[in-house]
């Protein structure tokens, strides 16, 4: 039978309502407590928000930073029979803004206090911090629920990912996604209840493979903030005293503490599993994991947020990450057919490189409010498979015994650090600033993965005189009201011109030559 993560949730509560569920810093919630609060919660939602239009079934926004009570409001939300938008207090303000303007709901739930300037938007309401607790805590909200609880078609949650046009797209998750994931993914982390380590902030889908495996296995979730994974001796630290069992995170953090010796069994004697997602895990990094962690297991897995965070996964053994450059991504979980296509939509063979395309029963309903992008990457898979429906993702791989192959990408989207990142998003963003005309951001890359973007700019003429440093500075800080950090490029380019192909695009070959031959630009604190 298909799991549910819901009554998984309660199941544990009323078994063991001491367990913990959570512990973020120093705050710590148990089983009993999240099932509560999230119940009261419910009860209010459904007493507060219109019932019976397209109201009740709206993603409610979610703001805050690995709190405790963040989980308590995806849960209150569900229960209510709404899904939740997870939004990270790292994203800039104007980009929440834009995010919240898609979202009709009046009200956002916040588990940490927002900016002024959020908490200042005519159109919204914020439940803040402080009246959650009051709501949580008042057993008059624990009616019980309205028939409404969540059903297999409804949303579950919804997932904000970078935008080609510079406006990030919503990326839709059914109750049936989440759960048909889980059956997989509590398969690979084993079933025992465990420790399971949380890296990414509940905005990335990352996070689901942590926080849901966690929560359906009955385990409990430990959360590494950002201010903890910014200091090595905190992170350290919090790693140590983690006891974690299941490491949940990107290559690239697993590369950051790679870097310290200390990052070994000794640190942490219960590890079991390593699941890694999100980006290309590296032969060497396997390697040297395998090394100081020999009793542990690495799973690589694939997947775009479009299908429920990962739809294939391998063991990458020791034989595996010796024999074979680049590691293979894995064969489909069960519920996934993976097909690889040529320009025109044609199946190939194996073997033959292609458009990566997932088929199967845990991909989205599509991007939220639109229509448009959803036809053009999604559709249903026809009749023999029921329910499946199919993603055109993006990715370029081929199949070798019916095992993936990942080998990047189609189109301008890049990963940098395990972030998603269009291009086009960037530069969109760099053409809102009035001295910029036209801009073109093209990736650095070492050691087989993206490690820094240089942007290309062609400034407006008669723009503001100062050298180039000042306006590389000028630029990066004006980026930085729409865009989150690990989107800023590292490198200013100032170019005469943009050159362009036949078809009028801007042709990125040319610019790309112009880099390696120049090698140079201005860094963000202008030096070369
Ligand atoms: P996101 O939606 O943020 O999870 O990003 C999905 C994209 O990350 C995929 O379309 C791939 O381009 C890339 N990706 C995901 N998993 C892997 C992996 N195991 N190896 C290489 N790239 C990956």
């Amino acid at each position: 039978m298909m799991m549910n993560v819901i009554d998984s949730i309660r199941r544990t509560a009323v078994e063991h309502p001491d367990r913990i569920a959570v512990i973020s810093g120093s705050e710590v919630l148990c089983y009993g407590d999240l099932w509560k609060r999230s119940g009261r919660l419910a009860g209010w939602l459904c007493q507060t928000l219109e019932y019976g239009g397209d109201e009740e079934r709206l993603p409610v926004a979610v703001y805050g930073h690995k709190s405790p009570w963040m989980l308590v409001c995806f849960l209150g939300l569900v229960r209510s029979g709404r899904g939740y938008c997870p939004i990270d207090i790292s994203v800039p303000e104007k980009r929440i803004q834009s995010i919240l303007a898609a979202l009709p709901s009046r009200i956002v739930l916040a588990a940490q206090n927002p900016s002024d300037g959020l908490a200042g938007m005519n159109s919204k309401e914020f439940i803040l911090p402080d009246r959650l607790r009051e709501i949580c805590s008042d057993p008059g909200y624990e009616a019980p629920l309205p028939q409404k609880s969540v059903k297999g078609e409804d949303l579950f949650y919804m997932i904000f990912t970078s935008g080609s046009t510079g406006v990030p797209k919503g990326v839709q998750i059914t109750s049936d996604c989440l759960n048909r994931f889980l059956d997989w993914s509590v398969g690979l982390a084993g079933e025992k209840r465990k420790v399971f380590l949380n890296q990414a902030p509940f905005s990335f889908d990352l996070s689901v493979m942590d926080l849901y495996t966690c929560m359906a296995a009955g385990g409990t979730l430990f959360c590494l903030s950002r201010s903890v994974q910014a200091d090595y001796a905190a992170l350290f630290d919090a790693l140590r005293c983690s006891g974690a069992n299941v490491w949940v995170s990107t290559p690239s953090f697993a590369e950051v503490c790679l870097a310290d010796p200390a990052f070994c069994e000794s640190l942490l004697p219960e590890l079991k599993v390593f699941l890694f997602c999100g980006e290309t895990l590296l032969n060497r990094t396997a390697r040297k994991l395998l090394r100081n962690f020999p009793g542990a297991r690495i799973y690589n897995t694939y997947g775009p947020t479009e299908s429920t965070v990962a739809v294939t996964g391998v063991e990458v053994t020791k034989t595996l990450a010796d024999d074979k450059e680049p590691l293979p991504v894995g064969i489909p979980k069960p519920g996934t057919r993976i097909e690889i296509w040529d320009a025109d939509g044609k199946a190939l063979a194996e073997g033959e490189k292609g458009e990566i395309v997932i088929i199967g029963d845990t991909v989205s309903p599509g991007y939220y409010h639109q229509p448009e992008l959803t036809r053009k990457a999604f559709f249903e898979a026809g009749n023999t498979e029921k329910g499946w429906r199919g993603y055109r993702t993006g990715d370029e791989g081929y199949l070798e015994k019916g095992c993936l192959h990942y080998c990047g990408r189609i189109d301008l989207q890049v990963k940098l650090h395990g972030y998603r990142i269009e291009l086009g998003d960037i530069e969109s963003n760099l053409c809102r600033i009035p001295e910029v005309r036209n801009a073109v951001v093209l990736p650095n890359e070492r050691g087989g993965k993206v490690s820094s973007l240089t942007a290309y700019i062609l400034r407006e003429p008669g723009g503001r005189d100062g050298t180039e440093a000042d306006m590389a500075s000028g630029i990066r800080k004006s980026l930085a009201e729409f865009l989150p950090e690990y989107m800023i490029p590292r490198k200013y380019v100032f170019v005469d011109e943009i050159p362009m192909t036949s078809n009028g695009k801007a042709d990125r070959k040319s610019l790309a030559g112009l880099k390696a031959k120049a090698g140079k630009g201005n860094n963000e604190d202008g030096t070369r």
